[in-house]
């Protein structure tokens, strides 16, 4: 049983009518119930926390029994804390999954996990939507089984390159926009003990978290990313010389 937590800033759902038609109970709860649906892999126990909960939603102890978090943020990258962003970073490191989900590409845990600006192409008045093709690019990583030659979504925003990530350890995905653009919508990293999968889609204005395709992408990426050996929390390592598993010497006395 993998855990999983989905975090959500939860304010277009609350100050927009539009978005709270299409998620009632908000991004985090269709994106959990996508997690929850029995596909016959792993099972996923998906839980869900807000921006406004205590300590964000995101306490130590919480962090340290998720096995993955999900991160789904676009107005309010300024207000999670940063003390908040070194945590999950932490925690990445030590062996945690971290799925970046659309606009968290701005997030503050994900730049801090990449280090580079995470900057991007976008359309302006974009919410009139348009055609995205999503291509695996490499068929057989886990983290695209079960689709089917490519994802249509009929209506979405566009995201295009060039995306300020560092290049990715693997490419899984890689969006056409029917504006002509492209982007590599689905990308890998490792970061210390743990892993990042950065996923394209999901603009709050469109039902993309009801997507059959998109929650079997986001189900197989919880997969991926849950860690299989417990945590590794970095630290530094002294060790006198004779504490060295082999004896060890001075060269220069060695050499008298
Ligand atoms: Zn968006």
């Amino acid at each position: 049983m993998i855990r999983a937590v989905v975090w959500n800033e939860g304010l277009h759902e609350r100050d927009n009518a539009k978005v709270r038609e299409i998620y009632p109970d908000g991004l985090h709860e269709a994106i959990a119930a996508g997690l929850r649906d029995p596909d016959g892999g792993e099972e996923i126990a998906a839980e869900t926390a807000l921006l406004t909960d205590p300590e964000q939603g995101l306490p130590e102890e919480r962090l340290a029994e998720t096995d993955v978090l999900l991160w789904w943020g676009h107005r309010a990258h300024e207000q999670v804390d940063d003390a908040v962003a070194e945590r999950v970073q932490k925690h990445v490191l030590a062996g945690m999954g971290l799925i970046v989900l659309h606009s968290g590409h701005f997030s503050k845990p994900f730049l801090r996990l990449m280090g580079t600006s995470g900057t991007l192409r976008w359309r302006v008045a974009g919410e009139a939507g348009e055609r995205e093709r999503i291509w695996p690019v490499n068929p057989g990583h886990p983290i695209a089984r079960g689709i089917d030659d490519h994802l249509v979504i009929e209506g979405e925003e566009m995201y295009g390159e060039p995306f300020g990530v560092p290049e990715p350890d693997e490419t899984v995905f890689i969006s056409w926009f029917q504006g002509g653009e492209v982007f590599r919508s689905g990308l890998c990293w490792n970061r210390g003990a743990g892993k990042v999968f950065y996923f394209r889609p999901g603009h709050e204005t469109f039902p993309t978290y009801r997507h059959a395709g998109v929650l079997r992408v986001i189900r197989n990426a919880v997969r991926w990313a849950a860690p299989r050996g417990g945590r590794h929390a970095q630290k530094v390592w002294r060790v006198p010389a004779e504490q060295a598993p082999e004896p060890v010497w001075r060269t220069a006395e060695a050499a008298l």
